[in-house]
């Protein structure tokens, strides 16, 4: 079974054609984030412009090295949200186009059970039940899965998620977009005891919130520039970023002590952050439970991870309508 599928729910242009599920033949994405690096952020109506520009070169070399044809295909599938509606309405109307000329089945995903299945792309030995931990630009959730039916949310951030914090932290410490990547970076040339940035504790629930660290930081930040403190930007990266750590292994090790699971996974953005990897993997050998996550290309966004939900979809039967549309808050 070839499925084409596209995502674009954010900043990335994505094509991929996976074979049965797990089998990637070509893996595109088009990244526009020097396009929105000079505003911080990403601007979303240049976002879907641009989409809409990438799409149909993305798509071509996706199928050139998948080397198959459009008559080859046995669906097509795309990200029905959650995400940016400009971004998602480009990406659904392509999918609707070659669905209806091909007459082949459209199938929509949602990006966030997308993030989950990178796992199986790259690990699909990853046994279930698992907890995963969704941590991305717009996710910060922590899910008991055992199938794509049977899954629970245990709990979400209340406020900020946690690549976000990255971003506005980064940003804030002048070290750039996208934020991630930028603190890790600085965060290892510091000492991340140097400051005690707040934890934030939302009692038994499995909650995050990652506002008042942030307000933390900026007050720490604006209390040292008032009293002519230099700034050891590398320490302060270095705090923020165990904060951020300890806030999401502690919610995931909660769970790990009340779930009977097999396996923890890590999916987004964020889950490349080695910081958070390996003190997640130390305190999860007490559980005698491996971690698993994507390798970078699987863990920020792309459209293999979606072309793996497809799939599953596919098998059951799980086709969308013409009529579908773009869902920018669509819950799994
Ligand atoms: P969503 O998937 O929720 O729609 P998104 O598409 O913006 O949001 P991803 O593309 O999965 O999210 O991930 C981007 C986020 O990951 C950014 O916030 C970025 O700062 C963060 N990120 C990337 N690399 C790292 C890293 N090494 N450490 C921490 N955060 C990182
Ligand atoms: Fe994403
Ligand atoms: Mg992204």
């Amino acid at each position: 079974i070839y499925i084409l599928a596209l995502e674009s729910s954010c900043d990335e242009t994505a094509a991929a054609v996976n074979k049965n599920g797990l089998k990637v033949l070509a893996n595109v994405v088009s990244s526009q984030v020097d396009l929105h690096k000079k505003f911080g952020g990403v601007v979303p109506e240049i976002a879907s412009r641009k989409h809409l520009e990438l799409l149909l070169p993305v798509i071509d070399q996706a199928l050139a090295e998948a080397g198959i044809d459009f008559e080859d295909l046995d669906a097509v599938a795309s990200t029905s949200g959650p995400g940016l509606v400009g971004g998602l309405l480009v990406t659904l109307t392509a999918a609707k186009t070659i669905s209806l000329a091909l007459n082949i089945p459209l199938i929509g995903v949602n990006h966030i059970a997308g993030h989950i299945y990178a796992n199986f792309i790259a690990n699909p030995e990853i046994k279930k039940p698992l907890l995963c931990l969704t941590i991305s630009g717009g996710h910060t959730d922590l899910l008991y899965f055992e199938d794509l039916r049977g899954y629970k949310i245990l709990g979400r951030t209340v406020d900020d998620a946690a690549g976000e914090a990255f971003d506005k932290i980064s940003r804030f410490l002048g070290l750039g977009y996208p934020g991630g990547p930028a603190i890790e970076k600085a965060a290892r040339a510091g000492n991340e005891m140097a400051v005690d940035f707040p934890r934030a504790d939302l009692g038994d629930s499995y909650n995050f919130s990652f506002s008042g660290l942030k307000t933390a930081v900026m007050n720490y930040v604006n209390n040292e520039e008032q009293r002519g403190n230099e700034l050891k930007i590398n320490d302060l990266a270095a705090s923020f970023q165990k904060a951020v750590v300890d806030s999401l292994t502690a919610n995931l090790l909660q769970a790990v002590e009340k779930y009977d699971v097999e396996s923890v996974v890590l999916s987004g953005g964020v889950a490349a952050n080695q910081r958070l990897r390996s003190y997640i993997e130390e305190k999860l050998e007490e559980h005698n439970l491996k971690l698993y996550y994507p390798p970078l290309e699987l863990c920020t966004d792309n459209a293999a991870m979606i072309g793996a939900v497809a799939y599953y979809q596919y098998l059951e039967r799980d086709f969308a309508p013409l009529s579908i549309s773009a869902d920018p808050s669509l819950k799994l």
